[in-house]
């Protein structure tokens, strides 16, 4: 076992997942930054689940790094989410590039990777920086929650992370799609207008299309394909 898993016992971690089942999202934060302190990050591509949730962050500690994974690939609309809420709530954002530009990638692997073999393209672009981002962190917050897909079905409020060795936060575990959206409206809190045309959970543009009205929620995200994850929270 290693020094930082040291900090929560298994025991403590299962304990506080089902002890936050009942918790407000700000009670769970406001216990992490007790708990982590600077060791503490958030990771967000701000879908509408990260809204609300950075809506939370910012009330609990402000400045909290948030991780934007900058693949290359964004909608011009994620940016400009991103700069707005930056300017909002006068976020810490840090983007994260991949090692390799798009160009190199298309030079070094053939162009379109994510057609020919969408899990590398992950890999490099999303997975492995996100790798680099989280170095030192004790603890990553995330907004899953447990009705997006059935990979996601049986995340915990708290868990450990063995892949990248720290505590992983789900503080939206239990919340429902329709909770994010009446939190959004209520608060009136800016989103991706892509929600509006059809997208209900946005990644890159060569991976994300629209969807029917009552299709699944994620299952615009590499649509056609075996493929439900880019890798991240796997
Ligand atoms: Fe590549 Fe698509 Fe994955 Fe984005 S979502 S990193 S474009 S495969």
């Amino acid at each position: 076992m290693n020094m930082r898993q040291t900090m929560l016992s298994e025991f403590e971690i299962k304990q506080l997942s089902r002890r936050f089942e009942t918790s407000g999202v700000e009670e769970i934060l406001e216990w992490a930054v007790k708990q982590f302190g600077d060791g503490l990050v958030m990771t967000s591509n701000f879908g509408a689940e990260g809204v609300a949730l950075i809506d939370h962050l910012a009330r609990v500690a402000p400045h909290t790094p948030i991780v934007y994974l900058s693949t290359g690939f964004q909608f011009a609309e994620t940016d400009q989410l991103k700069d707005r809420l930056r300017e909002r709530y006068r976020l810490n954002i840090v983007e994260k590039s991949a090692a390799l530009s798009v160009e190199e990638q298309g030079r070094i692997y053939g162009e379109k990777l994510y057609e020919r073999d969408p899990d590398l393209c992950c890999r490099l672009r999303k997975v492995e920086p996100l790798g680099d981002a989280l170095i030192g962190y004790d603890a990553w917050i995330a907004a899953l929650r447990r009705s997006q897909s059935p990979t996601r079905a049986n995340i915990g409020v708290v868990e450990w992370n063995a892949r990248h060795n720290l505590i992983k936060l789900n503080p939206l575990a239990g919340w429902t799609r329709r909770d994010v959206w009446d939190y959004i409206v209520k608060h009136d809190l800016p989103y991706n207008p892509l929600h509006n045309e059809g997208y209900t959970s946005i990644g890159c543009v060569p991976c994300t299309r629209r969807v029917e009205a009552g299709a699944h929620e994620r299952s615009g995200r590499w649509a056609g394909r075996q493929k439900v994850e880019c890798g991240m929270h796997l």
